[in-house]
C-alpha cells in the first residue's frame, strides 16, 4: 500500500473516521467549508462504529439538546440515500420502551410529555398493544409501553459511509490509514496535526477519535476523561415467523433491548455493573476489534433479558458479541473547544448513543466551529465541565462502572453519583459529617445535601418521584433560613483572584453590569457573547483598584476561568484559581447579623455594612472576606476564609450560634430557597441559548457604563424589538402535594407554552416552584400572565399553577436589604 498523500494545509482537520468524525466532516462541508480533511488511523468505522446495534431512537431524554440531535439524526439518515446514492439501512420499524415498575412508568410519562413537546410523536400504549406490535414478548408484567412509530434502526457502517460520501461530494478530503500522532501549537492554539506521512497545518482540529480521544488529547494537555467498557449483544439463530419489520423493543428493567437480525433476534444488554476495558490505554492497533465475552459475569443478565422474549431462551445463540464503547463520568458526551487549547475541538464519549445522535452531534459541532459558538444548549455536555483529576486511572476505573450501569436505571431526580466519591472534601467536611450531613457529589466535592436528626446517621431511604424520608429535615432547614439563621458550607464554589492594572477594565468589558465601581462592592453580573446570550452568571467583588474576587458555580468553573484567560490575553491582568485555598461559609437568615456581630469587632450595622458590601473582617484569630450578599433571599453574609483557618471560623460560628438557634442547612435548602426567590442557576434554568433579557436578568445590566460590554449591541437591538415573546417565568403549583423537578410542561389556557427548566419545593410559598422558559408567540407582559389560566402537566395530569415575572418570594427585596 502506498503512503497517503496529504495536503500541507487545511482549515480544519477532523481526526477519526467513525460516525462522529464523518458527521462532523459532512456538516462542515455542507456549511461551505471546502478545506476539510478527515484523517483515519485505519479504515472508516474500524473503531466502535462498525459493531453498533444501530438503534435509532428519539424517545427518552429530558434534554432538549439531546432530543433535537436525535430527531435531526433520524431525519438525516432517512434522507441521506437520496443525496448520496448510498443506503443508510434506516428502517422506521418503530420503537417501544416498556415500563414494568411504577416508578419507571412515572418517569416515562414525564419524559414522553416532554418529548412530545420537542416534536417526538410518542404514545403511551397498553400491554396488549405492546403484544400486538411485538408478539414474541412476554407482556403479563408490563404496565405500559411508550411507542414511537417513526423510530427504528439503521446500519452503522452504511450510514457512516454515506456521511463520508456526502462530505466528499461537498469537497472534503478523507484519508484512511493515516494516524495522527501529535499536534503542533502556537500561542495557546492548535496549529497543525502530525502524522507519519507529514504535518498538516490547520486552524482547527476536531478530535473524534472515539475511545482513543483521551490518549490523543493528553498529547497536548487536553483533558478528555472517557473510558471504554465492555458492551454486549447477542444474536440468536433464526426464529420461525421473525420478520424484519419487527419494532425495536427496549426493557430496561430486564437489562435488554431486542430487534430482528437476519431472521433471528438481537438481544442487546446494559448490565448494572459493567467492566471497564484497558484502563491503561487503548491499543493503537485495535482495528475492527472484538473482546472475549465474559459469560460468567454476563450470564445472569443475559438470562433475565431473554425471559422478556421467551422464544429466545429456546433458540440457539449464533453470536455473543462484546465490543468496547466509551463512557464518561456523568453519562453525557464530551463536546466543544478544549479549555486548555484554543481551536482544539472534541466530540467523543458517546455513552452508547453515538449512532442515534451522530447526525445532530456533527451538525452542532460544525455550527460551533463555523459560527464561533453553538446554537444549542451545551452546558451539560461542554468539555469544560470536566476536570483533570477525572482522567486519573483509578477515577475512570471506578466511575465507569456506575456510568454504564445508570443507562437502564430509573432516573430519579435526586439521585447522586455514588462511586469515585470523597475526591474533594471541604476543610470542614468532617465537622459537617459529625452534625449528620448527608453528602452528595457536587462536581467531585462532597456537598452537604441535608442533615439528619442530631445523633442519628443520615439515611436517605429509597429514591422516589415523591417526597423522600428527609423531606421534613429539608423543610426545617428551609424554615430556619427564613425565620432564624443557618450555616451553609459552599466551599465547592469556583473562586478566582483576579489582579493587575488592567483587571478592572477587562472584567468590566466581560460583564453586563458595572463591576469596576467603588472598592468593597460585590456585583451580580452575567457575561454574554456577542449575541447577547448568556456565557456565565456570577459575582465580581472589587477589593481595590487592582484586586478582584470572581465567584461562579462549581459547574461553570473552567468555563469562567477560560473566558477570563482568553479575554485577558497579554494584558496586565492575572487569574489565580483559589477555589481550594478558601472555604466559603455562608451565614444567612434574619438573625445572621446578630450572630455575625457577636463574632467580630467590625461594625455590621445596615448603615456601616449595607447590602452588597465586601470587607475583610476579624473572627477570632482569623481574617475572612465577608460579603453581604445572598443566594437564598434573606439578610446574610458569605465568608471566604483561608482553608487553614476555616475550621477555626466554623467552630466560632457554631459556638456563638448556640445562643441564636443556628442550624446547619444543606444544598436541598439552597435549591428551595433560591427557587422561591427566582434566583437563576446557570446550566440548570438558564443557558447559552438564552438572551440575558429572556432570562429576566435585564436588571443586572448597565447599558450606560463607559466602554460598554461584550454583547451590548445585541442587547440593545433585542430591546428595540419590543416586548419579549420568549421569557423565563417562575411557576408555582397551587396544590401543595405534587413535586416538580425538571421538564414538566407548562400550559396557558390549555396550550403548552414551555417547560420547567429546574424546580424545587417552596416551603414558604406552599408548593412546588420552578423556573420555566415560555415561548409564547406573543408579547409576555403582565396582561399575558394575568389573563391566562396556568397549569403544569406532571405524569399525564394537569395541575393548576400560577406564573410570575417577579420573584414570588420577597419581590421588593425588603428582606435582603433589612
Ligand atoms: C455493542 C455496541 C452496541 C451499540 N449500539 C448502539 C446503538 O444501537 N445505537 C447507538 O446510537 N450507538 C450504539 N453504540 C455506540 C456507538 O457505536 C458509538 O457511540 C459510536 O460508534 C461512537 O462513534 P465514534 O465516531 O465516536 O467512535 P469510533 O467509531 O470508535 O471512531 C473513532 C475513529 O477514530 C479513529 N482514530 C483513533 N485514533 C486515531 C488517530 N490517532 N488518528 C486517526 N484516527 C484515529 C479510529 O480508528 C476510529 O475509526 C453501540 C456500541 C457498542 C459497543
Amino acid at each position: 500500500m502506498s503512503d497517503p498523500v496529504l495536503p500541507q494545509r487545511a482549515r480544519v482537520v477532523v481526526v477519526g473516521g467513525g460516525v462522529i468524525g464523518c458527521s462532523v466532516a459532512y456538516h462542515l462541508a455542507h456549511m461551505g467549508w471546502k478545506d476539510v480533511v478527515l484523517l483515519e488511523r485505519a479504515q472508516l468505522t474500524s473503531g466502535t462504529t462498525w459493531h453498533a446495534a444501530g438503534l435509532i431512537v428519539t424517545f427518552g431524554s429530558t434534554s432538549e439538546t439531546s432530543t433535537e440531535m436525535r430527531k435531526y439524526t433520524r431525519d438525516l439518515y432517512a434522507r441521506l440515500e437520496a443525496e448520496t446514492g448510498m443506503s443508510t439501512g434506516f428502517k422506521p420499524v418503530g420503537f417501544i420502551e416498556v415500563a414494568c415498575e411504577k416508578d419507571r412508568l412515572e418517569e416515562y410519562r414525564r419524559v414522553s410529555a416532554f418529548n412530545r413537546y420537542c416534536g417526538v410523536d410518542v404514545h403511551e400504549i397498553s400491554p396488549n398493544e405492546v403484544r400486538d406490535l411485538f408478539p414474541l414478548a412476554k407482556t403479563d408484567d408490563i404496565l405500559a409501553g411508550f411507542y414511537v412509530k417513526e423510530d427504528g434502526r439503521a446500519n452503522p457502517v452504511d450510514l457512516t459511509m454515506a456521511l463520508a460520501k456526502g462530505a466528499r461530494q461537498k469537497g472534503a478530503t478523507i484519508v484512511e490509514n493515516c494516524p495522527v500522532t501529535d499536534f503542533t501549537t502556537k500561542n495557546g492554539a492548535v496549529s497543525g496535526v502530525v502524522t507519519p506521512f507529514g504535518t498538516i497545518e490547520c486552524e482547527y482540529v476536531v478530535n473524534c477519535a472515539g475511545m482513543w480521544a483521551r490518549q490523543l488529547g493528553a498529547k497536548v494537555g487536553v483533558t478528555i476523561p472517557l473510558q471504554p467498557a465492555e458492551h454486549y449483544y447477542l444474536i440468536t439463530e433464526k426464529i420461525d415467523g421473525m420478520v424484519p419489520s419487527l419494532p425495536v423493543l427496549e426493557d430496561p428493567g430486564s437489562y435488554g433491548y431486542f430487534r430482528e437480525e437476519v431472521g433471528g433476534l438481537m438481544v442487546g444488554l446494559f448490565e448494572p455493573v459493567c467492566a471497564p476495558w484497558k484502563i491503561e490505554g487503548v491499543p493503537e492497533d485495535f482495528t475492527f476489534g472484538e473482546l472475549n465475552p465474559d459469560w460468567d459475569r454476563m450470564g445472569q443478565y443475559v438470562e433475565k433479558a431473554m425471559r422478556r422474549v421467551p422464544v429466545s431462551v429456546e433458540t440457539g445463540i449464533r453470536k455473543f458479541f462484546c465490543g468496547p464503547e466509551s463512557f464518561t463520568p456523568d453519562l453525557a458526551p464530551i463536546v466543544g473547544e478544549a479549555p486548555e487549547l484554543k481551536n482544539f475541538f472534541v466530540a467523543a464519549g458517546m455513552n452508547s448513543i453515538g449512532i442515534l445522535t451522530g447526525g445532530g452531534m456533527g451538525r452542532m459541532l460544525a455550527h460551533w466551529i463555523v459560527n464561533g459558538r453553538p446554537d444549542a444548549d451545551i452546558t451539560g455536555i461542554n468539555i469544560d465541565r470536566l476536570h483533570k483529576y477525572q482522567s486519573n486511572p483509578e477515577y475512570r476505573k471506578t466511575r465507569t462502572v456506575e456510568s454504564l450501569g445508570m443507562v437502564y436505571q430509573c432516573h430519579y431526580p435526586t439521585r447522586s453519583m455514588m462511586t469515585a466519591r470523597d475526591a474533594k472534601r471541604s476543610a470542614v467536611h468532617d465537622k459537617l459529617a459529625a452534625r449528620g450531613a448527608y453528602f452528595r457529589d457536587v462536581s467531585g466535592w462532597e456537598g452537604a445535601d441535608w442533615y439528619a436528626e442530631p445523633g442519628t446517621t443520615p439515611d436517605p431511604g429509597p429514591l422516589s418521584w415523591g417526597r423522600q424520608s428527609w423531606f421534613p429535615r429539608w423543610k426545617a432547614e428551609h424554615d430556619a433560613t427564613r425565620e432564624g439563621v443557618i450555616l451553609m458550607d459552599m466551599s465547592f464554589m469556583a473562586k478566582f483572584s483576579v489582579q493587575g492594572r488592567d483587571a478592572g477594565r477587562l472584567l468590566n468589558t466581560l460583564s453586563g453590569n458595572q463591576v469596576d465601581g467603588a472598592p468593597g462592592t460585590i456585583t451580580y453580573t452575567q457575561w454574554l457573547n456577542e449575541d447577547g446570550k448568556l456565557e456565565a452568571d456570577l459575582t465580581v467583588t472589587k477589593l481595590d483598584d487592582e484586586r478582584y474576587w470572581v465567584v461562579a458555580s462549581d459547574t461553570a468553573h473552567r468555563h469562567v476561568e477560560t473566558r477570563m484567560r482568553r479575554h485577558f490575553g497579554d494584558a496586565h491582568a492575572f487569574v489565580t484559581d483559589v477555589t481550594g485555598g478558601y472555604a466559603q461559609l455562608n451565614v444567612q437568615g434574619p438573625r445572621s447579623r446578630e450572630l455575625m456581630q457577636s463574632l467580630t469587632t467590625a461594625d455590621l450595622s445596615n448603615e456601616a455594612f449595607p447590602f452588597r458590601t465586601a470587607r475583610e473582617i476579624d473572627i477570632g484569630f482569623a481574617r475572612a472576606l465577608c460579603v453581604r450578599i445572598t443566594y437564598l433571599g434573606e439578610l446574610g453574609y458569605e465568608l471566604y476564609v483561608p482553608t487553614e483557618q476555616a475550621a477555626h471560623v466554623y467552630d466560632r460560628i457554631v459556638t456563638a450560634g448556640e445562643k441564636v438557634g443556628l442550624r446547619h442547612a444543606g444544598l436541598k435548602a439552597l435549591a428551595s430557597l433560591r427557587m422561591e426567590k427566582g434566583y437563576r442557576d446557570y446550566g440548570h434554568d438558564i443557558d447559552n441559548t438564552d438572551s440575558v433579557l429572556e432570562a429576566g436578568l435585564g436588571f443586572a445590566l448597565d447599558l450606560k457604563k463607559p466602554g460598554g460590554f461584550i454583547g451590548k449591541e445585541a442587547v440593545v437591538a433585542k430591546k428595540a424589538e419590543g416586548p419579549l415573546k420568549r421569557r423565563l417565568l417562575q411557576v408555582q403549583l397551587r396544590d401543595p402535594e405534587p413535586m416538580m423537578f425538571h421538564a414538566e410542561l407548562v400550559k396557558r389556557d390549555g396550550k403548552t407554552v414551555g417547560y420547567v427548566r429546574a424546580a424545587s419545593y417552596g416551603f414558604t410559598l406552599g408548593g412546588a416552584v420552578g423556573l420555566a422558559m415560555i415561548e409564547a408567540g406573543q408579547p409576555i407582559d403582565p396582561a399575558y400572565i394575568e389573563n391566562g389560566t396556568w397549569e403544569v402537566e406532571i405524569a399525564n395530569k394537569n395541575h393548576p399553577a400560577l406564573a410570575s415575572m417577579k420573584p414570588l418570594y420577597d419581590p421588593t427585596n425588603a428582606k435582603i436589604k433589612a
